[in-house]
């Protein structure tokens, strides 16, 4: 049996945020912290920002995640940023195959499944983004699409090792467009996710996996999108830049948790 749990909300900030702007924002964040204990909380600020964050998130239940890394551990590759370099920065999560990185940075499946791997070696653990274009949607190819990401993007992860993966389902038409997936919708993909990682991983592996849904989640629809049976959680972008939108998102969420125990 599928039971919900408590709300994972990660909030990446993508390409925002100065040192000072991450301060005034984690402050907020941590102070609210307290009164959003039945949710597990991720902030996933720039790389610049990194440092900074997890010296204010010391001693605090909020977690720091990173928003990309590189399939090497080391080495000369100007430019990019290791995995072994994100834990010593205080990083318990890494983002893999966002939307953004597969459609401007050219981030193949394959690709993604390196960096799995990387994030492994370092102990992070991966959120892997997979989800489908309007085309494709509109072409009748969303479940088929997000089949063939988790098949090669997950390729060679056993079981026990696809227990440190978080899934986010992200259509690509809903990311930073204010459309939404409504939440029936999203739902219809996160439970096909559920029974696809069932058949790969065995029944009891799918039912622990936590499948966020990201795509202009704001906290006018946190509740109802996750009242659905296979939401998990939120990966936000928009919403997550501001202390007020990205607190009430994970207040609505758990609103929803509690009236379901
Ligand atoms: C995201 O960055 O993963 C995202 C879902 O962005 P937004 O919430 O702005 O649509």
């Amino acid at each position: 049996m599928h039971h919900k749990k408590p709300p994972f909300i990660a909030g990446n900030w993508k390409m925002h945020m100065t040192i000072p702007e991450a301060r005034a924002l984690i402050s907020a964040v941590v102070k609210a912290s307290p009164g959003l204990s039945e949710a597990e909380i991720v902030l996933v600020p720039p790389f610049t920002a990194l440092a900074e964050a997890s010296r204010l998130l010391l001693d605090t239940p909020v977690q720091l995640g990173a928003q990309n890394l590189f399939y090497e551990d080391k080495g000369a590759f100007t430019g990019e940023v290791a995995g072994p370099m994100l834990a010593d920065a205080g990083c318990r999560y890494v983002v893999i195959g966002h939307s953004e990185r597969r459609q401007y940075f050219g981030e193949t499946d394959a690709l993604v499944n390196k960096k799995v791997f990387a994030a492994f070696r370092a102990g992070l653990k991966p959120i892997v983004c997979v989800g489908e274009t309007l085309e494709e949607r509109e072409a009748g190819r969303t479940i088929s699409r997000i089949e063939s990401q988790l098949r090669n993007g997950l390729a060679g992860i056993t079981a026990d090792r696809f227990a440190e993966v978080v899934l986010a389902y992200e259509p690509i038409w809903a990311i930073g467009t204010g459309k939404t997936a409504a939440a029936s919708q999203a739902e219809e993909v996160h439970a096909r996710i559920r029974e696809k990682l069932a058949e790969n991983y065995g029944k009891e592996a799918a039912s622990y996996a936590i499948i966020l849904y990201g795509g202009s989640v704001k906290p006018a629809n946190s509740y109802a999108l996750f009242r659905e049976k296979n939401i998990d959680g939120f990966l936000v972008g928009g919403a997550s830049l501001e202390a007020e939108s990205f607190i009430q998102i994970t207040k609505e969420a758990i609103k929803a948790y509690k009236e379901e125990q």
